[in-house]
């Protein structure tokens, strides 16, 4: 059995002890089976205290300032009185390196603010577990009585829509070359973004310009995200701290027009829903994947699937007359 007991670290979390929160998400991202429960009844006591915060996803290619952007935006809010949760989704991280907030040299004057608590990705696993586990570590964060939290992944892979099936807004940070609206048009991640930001103005003014009217361009083209909200695109200077404050003025606009229509609440309750889903999907599969008949009989079934000597129908439906899931 675990040794945690999860009344007395609720207790300490809520109280806004920060060892707490860190301990709690550690005991979340637990790997243990033993840990599972007592994480489940953490959750369980916390949730009333849930739901509270800004829910911000901030996506984009590696090197188009996403430390930098986050830290001028937490010290920002940190300044307006805000308390800034920061997590991450970034399957391929280590704990021992290669995390995309791992570095201890990112974010470097915001991770010394007592407002703001910085917390890298889960280590290693697939994205469905790695989301899962943040998805957690974002509740913890509400609870332990942060108002803003930002969940940053890295512009590569499947990452983006699981960040955004997480978030209320999901903001997409763009370098400004010209063509890069068609990359991420074609990625399909322009698709997630309720706000576009391209960074680095500072560098060319003129090129921010055209990559933001490229940009409302292709946003206009799309299927806005939402029927109270059509996807604007702002430029900004993270490293200069310039248009940092009009971002986050956006976000809130962003918020207020999707809780005044109740929108906010269908997204949430629709996103926790999936997430049920998702889990009992995985779940299903892992029973499935270990069940003894099952797994004795997959490698022939695969092979001649492979060959095509059976259709993937047929293989379904020949698993699954293995499949005796217990009652
Ligand atoms: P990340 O990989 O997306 O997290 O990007 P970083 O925040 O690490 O930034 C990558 C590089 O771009 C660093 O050298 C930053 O100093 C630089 N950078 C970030 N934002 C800006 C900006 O607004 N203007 C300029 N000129 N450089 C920036």
């Amino acid at each position: 059995m675990s040794r945690i007991d999860p009344a007395a670290l609720a207790q300490a979390l809520r109280a806004g002890e920060r060892r707490a929160l860190a301990q709690a998400i550690t005991l979340v991202e637990s790997s243990r089976p033993q840990d599972r429960p007592v994480a489940d009844a953490l959750l369980t006591t916390l949730a009333p205290h849930t739901g509270k915060a800004v829910r911000l996803g901030i996506s984009g290619v590696p090197g188009v300032g996403k430390s930098t952007f986050i830290e001028a935006l937490g010290l920002h809010l940190v300044g307006r009185g805000h308390r800034l949760g920061v997590l991450a989704v970034d399957p391929s991280s280590q704990r021992t390196g290669g995390s995309i907030l791992g570095d201890k040299t990112r974010m470097e004057l915001l991770s010394r603010e007592p407002a703001a608590f910085i917390r890298p990705s889960p280590a290693g696993g697939n994205l469905g577990g790695v989301a899962s586990r943040t998805r957690e570590s974002l509740l913890l964060c509400e609870a332990a009585g942060y108002d803003v939290v930002i969940v940053e992944t890295v512009g590569v892979g499947q990452s983006e829509t699981a960040v955004a099936g997480m978030v209320d807004c999901f903001l997409l940070l763009q370098l400004p070359n010209a063509g890069d609206e068609l990359q991420a048009l074609k990625k399909g991640v322009v698709e997630l973004a309720d706000l576009v930001v391209i960074n680095k103005a500072d560098i060319n003014p003129q090129a921010a310009a055209l990559a933001k009217s490229q940009f409302e361009v292709a946003l206009h083209l799309l299927r806005p995200t939402s029927p109270n909200w059509s996807p604007p695109v702002l430029s900004c200077s993270a490293l200069r701290q310039e248009g940092i404050a009009q971002v986050w003025d956006t976000v809130m606009r962003f918020h207020a027009a999707l809780s005044g229509s109740g929108e906010l609440a269908d997204k949430r309750a629709h996103q926790a829903l999936s997430w049920l889903w998702t889990l009992i999907g995985d779940a299903l599969q892992q029973g499935f994947r270990s069940h003894p008949a099952v797994a004795a009989a997959m490698d022939e079934v695969t092979q001649a699937v492979i060959a095509g000597r059976l259709t993937p129908a047929a293989a379904c439906r020949q698993l699954m007359r293995l499949y005796r899931p217990a009652d």
